[in-house]
């Protein structure tokens, strides 16, 4: 509890933030760019700037090193923060799922240690899910976790792990019985990626960007305290981790801090900016579709809060997390189709108005659709578990999962 305002605590996050933090519009301000280890470098650094000046983890608890505090302190601190340069890398997935996640499933011990490191800017985690074989099946991992001597021996590859090349753990899902069910077998592990037998690749995409990467882990030797939760109950885990995924891809998180992905100006395209650069501020054309990009992206904002409260409220079930992340990724469509449609050839063509990064976006345009689960992962989800329409038929369900035939016809 506090006895400060959120008024009071508004006046004095923009003090510190004037005081502590480089304007984004300053020479200070470093420019983002998410697969460069510097920007890495810079993100642990704002991060302790946070935690030495008090405005780290605004809603984690105060004994894992947070202030406590409730949603509209961070949305108060978001809005001041929204002009300064802020640790935005460590928002998804290393606050808003992984510690999160660990926030709620985790033991005392992780969360003590985990969460406390995040918050100093010492930890940087990620998430290993998705593996070659495939990743909306989630719960059809085949990395395995044997047990040997009292140790857990992890074996196999997972792949898009998001900026896994820049961080200190990976929260990894392996199964560890392959006699029951798909769901049954599973255990979730809190990996050291510095660690021997791990082995980390980069993967370029079509836009150039080589935030992914994919791991491979050759007798990967880890205790018991890594385990996160109970073995064998790690899709309770998963599913856990899952919901705090689907609300941070649509801003819905009360674990981030400063702005969200929506406004994360290297994310979403300044469309009224790009309006007035391309000369066509005069054109109902234009501001018709602009309007609409930009209506898109507040009715997302408004439906954002009200799922979060529904949810907290338990008006709506966590899956609901859903319906935020499937609006995202349709807001975010809209605004590159918007974008690629006011720039024109421009996008596509280097010339005078310099408006190529427009197309590169572009390229990377499905991004929200395929990120944090698919968009018709999400549809599932929200069809069977917020509307409860009947559940897909599955072939594997009930079936032990070394029983299941797996690429066959
Ligand atoms: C930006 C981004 C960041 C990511 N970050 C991470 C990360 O940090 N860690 C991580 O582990 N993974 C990450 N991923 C991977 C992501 O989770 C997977 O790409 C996603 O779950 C889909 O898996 P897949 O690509 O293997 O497609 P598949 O699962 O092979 O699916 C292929 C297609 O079939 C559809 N489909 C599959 N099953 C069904 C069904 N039951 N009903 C309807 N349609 C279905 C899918 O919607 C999709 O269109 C990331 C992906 C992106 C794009």
């Amino acid at each position: 509890m506090t006895s400060e305002s959120v008024e009071e605590f508004r006046a004095r996050a923009r003090a510190w933030l004037a005081a502590n933090l480089p304007r984004l519009d300053s020479a200070d301000a470093m420019p983002l760019q998410r697969d460069a280890l510097t920007s890495w470098q810079r993100a642990r650094e704002l991060q302790k700037r946070l935690y030495d000046g008090g405005f780290a983890g605004i809603c984690f608890p105060r004994e894992y090193g947070g202030l406590g505090l409730g949603y509209e302190y961070k949305k108060a601190f978001d809005a001041e923060a929204l002009a300064y340069e802020t640790p935005l890398m460590l928002n998804v997935p290393s606050f808003a799922i992984c510690c999160a996640t660990i926030l709620d499933m985790g033991s005392e011990e992780q969360k003590r240690t985990h969460i406390a490191a995040a918050l100093r800017g010492d930890e940087v985690l990620v998430q290993l899910l998705s593996e070659p074989s495939g990743g909306s099946d989630l719960a059809g991992v085949l990395t395995r976790a044997d047990r040997r001597d009292g140790r857990w021996i992890i074996n196999g590859a997972k792949t898009w792990s998001t900026w896994a090349f820049a961080a200190d753990y990976g929260l990894c899902l392996a199964r560890t019985d392959w006699g029951v069910p798909k769901h049954e077998g599973l255990t979730m592990f809190l990996v050291p990626l510095r660690h021997p037998g791990v082995t980390i690749n980069r993967i370029k995409q079509v836009n150039g960007s080589v935030e992914f990467c994919e791991e491979f882990f050759d007798d990967v030797d880890v205790g018991d305290d890594a385990v996160v939760g109970v073995p064998g109950k790690g899709w309770d885990v998963a599913s856990r981790q899952l919901y705090h995924e689907r609300r941070s891809m649509g801003d819905g998180s009360e674990y981030t801090s400063g702005p969200g992905i929506a406004e994360a100006e290297d994310i979403s395209v300044d469309l009224l900016a790009l309006v007035e650069k391309t000369d066509q501020v005069g054109s109902g054309r234009v501001r018709e579709m602009v309007g609409r990009a930009l209506a898109h992206r507040v009715v997302h904002g408004q439906l954002s809060e009200h799922v979060f409260h529904a949810v907290t409220h338990g008006s709506l079930p966590p899956a609901a997390g859903s319906i935020i992340r499937l609006s995202m990724a349709e807001v975010h469509d809209v605004e590159n189709d918007t974008a690629l449609a006011v720039a024109g050839p421009s996008a596509v063509i280097d010339d005078a108005a310099g408006l190529l990064d427009i197309g590169t976006r572009y390229l990377g345009r499905q991004i929200a659709s395929i990120g944090g689960g698919t968009t018709e992962m999400a549809r599932n989800v929200i069809g069977e578990r917020v509307l409860n329409f009947p559940r897909e038929y599955t072939a594997d369900r009930g079936v032990p999962f070394n029983q299941v035939r797996h690429g066959k016809a």
